[in-house]
């Protein structure tokens, strides 16, 4: 599975916007707070629209105007706003859309901290539901007062996958919004807006950024929409991209379709050697995803990022913590997407229970395959494998 020539397009597409007279090739840092306006009538008439004027960057900034002009391109969107972090851009959604009295259904496994912000949000009288089946009939759970209905797909941990189309029929239906953590898919291999989602979130720290060096999140939808959690969720919130940020996230961007692919051709032959070794117990990830799910792979996923779970066949702590600690070009640690391979895992000594009870297998590990050669990749694997044994 490949990427479009159109995505191909935009990624590489000339920096655009003031100050490009002198020909920059890579996007000005627009390193300020604030921009100064040459009258006063001026200077009202944008701070009265200062989601389309530079204000105060706060609010806008030609380096962050044009990552979301990229992004908003990439989703098929008619506007994208820039956040701090994913979980800025995931709070900014929550906290500018809803209000007391709402309920939002999550669908399918989710991020944890969205979770947890969730539960945060009981307090301020937002309520809440989590399906963790993918495949629950989301209809029969939807409520009177449900604002929101947010799913992932791939799922958190287990990579499932959400019929998107089937659930945007209803949600459009009932008159509900719908938003997507579209991290693990990137821009460039699904496109939920397309398939009837009202809004797409990212979080720019996983492959959009690229090189672990920078934190960011985004969310794309309708001029309207985008709008709305402008002036609430970002505005008032103020987790803000700044343009540093925003260069560094741009450079991702440039290479974003050729590592792409690389991540894809290393995980997928990372996942062929782990199907057929005796140490793991099953592998997860839309690849390896069992028959039903393979219709929804092709319907919705252009191509396949690197990140996946494994299961190992003894998944105790102790097999755990050992595969983990003989790993070397896995080094250990949390997030995802960069150029280096990772490992982690929600497996700790004495919590296997509370595992079960939240629907993850015990001996579960993940893997962010980066952008090392896949034979590096599966001898490291084979050798920490080795040690389970
Ligand atoms: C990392 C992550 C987030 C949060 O993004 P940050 O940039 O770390 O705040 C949200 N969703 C998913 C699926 C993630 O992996």
């Amino acid at each position: 599975m490949t990427v479009s020539d159109l995505d191909r397009e935009i990624c590489a597409g000339p920096w655009v916007g003031p100050g490009d007279e002198p020909g920059a090739i890579a996007p000005p840092v627009f390193q300020t707070s604030l921009f100064a306006k040459p009258t006063f009538a001026e200077f009202a008439r944008q701070q009265a629209a200062e989601h389309e004027n530079f204000v105060y960057s706060r609010g806008t900034n030609p380096t962050v105007a044009f990552l979301e002009r990229q992004l908003a391109s990439l989703e098929r969107g008619e506007a994208a706003k820039c956040f701090g972090s994913g979980m800025g851009a995931i709070g900014a959604v929550l906290g500018g859309l809803l209000r007391a009295g709402d309920h939002v259904l999550f669908v399918n496994n989710v991020y944890g901290p969205t979770l947890e912000l969730a539960r945060h949000l009981e307090r301020f009288g937002v309520e809440h539901t989590v399906l963790t089946d993918p495949g629950a009939d989301v209809e029969e759970h939807l409520r009177e007062n449900t604002a929101l209905v947010y799913v992932e797909s791939p799922g958190t941990m287990l990579m499932r996958l959400v019929d998107l189309r089937a659930l945007t029929a209803v949600t459009r239906r009932r008159g509900v919004l719908t938003a997507i953590d579209n991290t693990w898919s990137t821009p460039l291999f699904q496109k939920p807006l397309e398939l009837g989602v009202d809004l797409v979130i990212h979080s720019l720290t996983k492959y959009v950024g690229g090189h672990s060096d920078v934190t960011g999140g985004a969310v794309i939808g309708s001029a309207e929409l985008v709008r709305e959690i402008f002036y609430r969720g970002h505005q008032l919130f103020g987790s803000v991209m700044s343009a540093m940020e925003a260069s560094l996230v741009l450079r991702g961007l440039r290479t974003l379709p050729v590592r792409m692919e690389q991540h894809q051709e290393n995980a997928l032959r990372v996942i062929d050697h782990l199907l057929a070794h005796p140490a793991v117990a099953a592998v997860h990830h839309p690849y390896a995803a069992p028959g039903p799910d393979d219709d929804l792979v092709r319907a919705q996923l252009t191509g396949f990022s690197g990140l996946l779970s494994l299961e190992l066949r003894d998944g105790s702590f102790e097999a755990v913590s050992g595969f983990v600690d003989a790993l070397r070009v896995f080094r250990i640690g949390v997030s995802w997407g960069g150029y280096e391979s990772l490992v982690s895992s929600p497996v700790r000594a004495g919590n296997a229970a509370r595992l079960a009870a939240d629907g993850i297998p015990p001996g579960l590990v993940r893997l962010s395959v980066g952008l090392e050669g896949a034979r590096t990749q599966v001898d490291d694997l084979d050798r920490a494998l080795a040690v389970t044994d």
